[in-house]
């Protein structure tokens, strides 16, 4: 099953699921409705409910 990456619409990272975020315990793998309540975006501290998912920002 494929799973959706995410963006963060104020610095515009990217959570690739396959690929998780190691930095902060979270494995490769890990789909982005399975991150911990409190995992915010590495770069700006957006809460991960504040994410888009890349599909509906590139519209498809
Ligand atoms: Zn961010």
């Amino acid at each position: 099953m494929e799973m959706d990456k995410y963006v963060c619409p104020i610095c515009g990272y990217v959570y690739d699921p396959e690929q998780g975020d190691p930095e902060h315990g979270i494995a490769p793998g890990t789909a982005f409705e399975d991150l911990p309540e409190d995992w915010v975006c590495p770069y700006c501290n957006t809460p991960a409910s504040s994410m888009m998912s890349f599909a509906s920002v590139m519209g498809g």
